[in-house]
């Protein structure tokens, strides 16, 4: 019992369905669940980059300073300033957007979570608009560093 709730894309026709991202689908499951936060990648609205974005051009990797105890501090600060000024050059630089991307998709369009129980009756459309939730998991994957908060696509969700 309860109500079900998908992200929906109205300029776009265009739906997420929780059970696709691996999750569940009420309301409060949207707030409390490991797929809640795919809405930071939908909404992110940049033409450029800086540290920590999804277009961030330096790997993390690379942002990290490895400092060996046998260096001397000559060399440990001039490891560190090339880390610096790494980071700094890549601030605010253009991104190369091809358009295709899900990450900013839904930036500035009407998005609504849509319950089963709305008398719209948008809920029974879904099914004809696209389902963009693999591509989703996949850019959301892609992103996040934390093994915790990885989706799992379920590609025998029963909307498919
Ligand atoms: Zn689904």
């Amino acid at each position: 019992m309860g109500q079900y709730f998908k992200a929906v894309n109205l300029d776009k026709r265009e739906v997420v369905c929780p059970w696709c991202l691996g999750g569940v689908a009420k309301l409060w499951e949207w707030a409390a669940g490991r797929h809640g936060p795919v809405f930071t990648l939908l909404l992110r609205k940049s033409s450029a980059t800086g540290g920590g974005d999804y277009f961030d051009p330096i790997p993390s990797s690379e942002r990290e300073i490895r400092i060996d105890p046998t260096t001397d501090e000559k060399q440990t600060a001039s490891a560190v300033l090339g880390a610096i000024m790494l980071s700094v050059a890549a601030e605010g630089q253009p991104i190369a957007e091809d358009g295709k991307s899900v990450v900013g998709r839904w930036a500035g369009d009407r998005v609504a979570l849509v319950g089963d129980y709305d008398r719209s009756r948008l809920w029974d459309e879904l099914p004809r608009y696209r389902n963009i939730s693999k591509e989703l998991v996949e850019a959301w994957n892609d992103f996040i560093e934390i093994d915790d908060m990885k989706l799992t696509f379920n590609p025998n969700c029963n909307c498919q």
